[in-house]
């Protein structure tokens, strides 16, 4: 028995309407260990039907359940329960996350808190919301009426999957909304925790479905479901194009978190130890699988050479390992799919740029999905490794003489998800920040968020912002309503020969 059948039950359900059940047809697929690509534990293979049963389930708890309707102090309650409850199985989820997706286990254990901070945060927010009333002085008053828009469909990748579907659970239901949750195919060991955590906080039922399965089924069919009203995807822009297609004849609104190809721009007037650290961290943590990791370095040629030998030389020095060793800094990649995929941008790499480091599976690993801190130098902006997302650890650096050319270089690519700027210039950090075209940009830092400000990407990376009050937006309706308050000029259509409407009907002038 393996660390994580002892932390799960041998066979993973779906949970719908309050139940755990199977697939309709009793449909299974099984679930890698990505150490050994040994099939460990087996997943209920969602399709049409249990979909339809799940929509059905959350349409109930909308249309006649309590949630929508709540108080949000009482929907906040429910989620600070929530919180509370995802804190108390951080153990468990660390061990979880880390064996089923390959993520060292020291990186593992911050998933908890953040995931338990999505839902204090959209429960603070629900409370202090504030919706927009204009008074036109004698004449009308207008207000906001927000209401949570339905039935929810979220769909989420596979990297650090538990935290990305309490980036969508936690605003949606403190929206009002009801949900249909369908984690990544390669990763649905944590999911299996919410269940239970929205059981113990005091959700009521139906308003969490959860169904497993295949993108091309169960994806494919809540994408396509009229009775669904949005749908939030978080994955590649290629699978993103395919969503955008498919909502078009139900017209569901929609919110897309896509693939990324992130400048870190370091001027040499910058701190360059920082931007060292900062951008070794900002590709190689999360196993490189990190949709907003700095995958492209542009470094300023006065300080290039120094730059590229400090960095491979750092990057030849990562501990590449097992998961759960507390050591490790670089695990083992998702799946022998995504891992031959990451081993073919290696093999392009070699013929487009000069390898500095890494570029093989360590030694001393001989089975699993390792793959060494992985350096090319020197990369021409139309190489593929430069301007395609390998989502793995691997990373481009490329020289540059003026700040025309690092924009040039920063913004060459389909992607436009986040960037982030080095340098000691304030105006140039301003400017350069403002011409950069990203939906997040960090400036001396890497990826530090803060969920009051707009998270999502532009180009290829992504459509609608979602963050703070944004996110609450996305899963709300906002109804304007106008009430008359003195006359109001109606030009009489018809009424040539009639002096006045004396129509009997009653009214106030009746
Ligand atoms: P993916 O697009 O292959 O899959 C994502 C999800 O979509 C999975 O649940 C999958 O089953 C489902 N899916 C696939 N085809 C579908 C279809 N036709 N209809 C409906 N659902 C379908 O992405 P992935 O490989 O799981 O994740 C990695 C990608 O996610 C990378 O490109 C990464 O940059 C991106 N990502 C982006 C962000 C962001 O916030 N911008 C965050 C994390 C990951």
């Amino acid at each position: 028995m393996s660390e994580a059948t002892d932390l799960l039950s041998d066979h993973i359900q779906h949970y719908i309407g309050a139940h755990h059940v199977d697939s309709a047809d009793g449909d299974t697929f099984d679930v890698i260990d990505p150490t050994t690509n040994a099939a460990y534990i087996s997943c209920a293979s969602g399709k049409a039907a249990d979909i339809d049963a799940a929509v059905a389930a959350a349409r109930e708890a909308f249309d006649h359940g309590p949630w929508p309707t709540m108080q949000p102090r009482e929907r906040a309650r429910v989620l600070y329960a929530i919180a509370d409850e995802v804190e108390k199985v951080h153990a468990k989820l660390a061990a979880l996350e880390s064996f089923d997706s390959g993520l060292p286990i020291r990186q593992a254990k911050g998933q908890a808190n953040r995931a338990a901070e999505n839902f204090r945060f959209f429960a603070d927010l629900i409370v202090a919301q504030r919706d927009e009333t204009y008074k036109m002085p004698g004449r009308q008053i207008n207000y906001v009426n927000r209401k949570p828009k339905g039935v929810a469909g979220l769909i989420t990748p596979w990297n650090t999957p538990f935290m990305q579907e309490s980036w969508k659970l936690a605003p949606a239901l403190a929206s009002g909304c009801t949900v249909v949750l369908k984690p990544a195919e390669f990763t649905p060991a944590s999911a299996s925790l919410w269940p239970g955590i929205f059981e113990r906080a005091g959700v009521p039922e139906g308003v969490f479905n959860l169904v497993n399965g295949f993108g091309e089924t169960a994806g494919d069919a809540l994408v396509k479901h009229p009775d669904v009203n949005l749908i939030s995807f978080t994955g590649e822009a290629a699978t993103g194009r395919v969503i955008f297609a498919n909502c078009a004849p139900t017209m569901k609104a929609m919110s897309m978190e896509l693939g990324g190809k992130s400048p870190a721009v370091i001027f040499a007037d910058a701190d360059v130890d920082q931007a060292l650290d900062s951008t070794l961290f900002g590709v190689f943590s999360l196993n490189g699988e990190r949709c907003t990791a700095s995958s492209r370095i542009l470094v300023e040629r006065p300080i290039y050479d120094r730059f590229v030998e400090a960095y491979a030389e750092r990057a030849r020095k990562i501990k590449v390992g097992p998961p759960s060793d507390p050591d490790t800094e670089i695990g083992a990649l998702v799946h022998p799919e995504h891992y031959d995929k990451v081993m073919s941008y290696i093999e392009i790499g070699k013929e487009e740029a000069r390898l500095v480091a890494g570029g093989s599976r360590p030694a001393g690993l001989e089975e699993g999905n390792y793959l060494e801190a992985t350096v090319f130098a020197d990369v021409a902006p139309t190489a593929r490794i430069f301007q395609e997302e390998i989502f793995g650890p691997v990373v481009c650096i490329t020289p540059f003489d003026t700040d025309e050319e690092a924009l040039a270089l920063a913004n060459g690519v389909d992607y436009g998800l986040a960037a982030y700027v080095w340098t000691s210039d304030v105006t140039r950090a301003h400017l350069f920040s403002h011409a950069i075209e990203a939906g997040m940009v960090w400036v001396n830092s890497h990826n530090v968020r803060d969920l009051r400000t707009p998270f999502g990407g532009v180009k290829a990376s992504g459509l609608g912002h979602e963050g703070g009050y944004r996110s609450l937006d996305f899963y709300s309706d906002q109804q304007a309503v106008h009430i008359r308050l003195g006359d109001v000029h109606t030009t009489r259509f018809g009424a040539t020969g009639y002096a006045d409407n004396d129509l009997g009907l009653g009214g106030p002038s009746a």
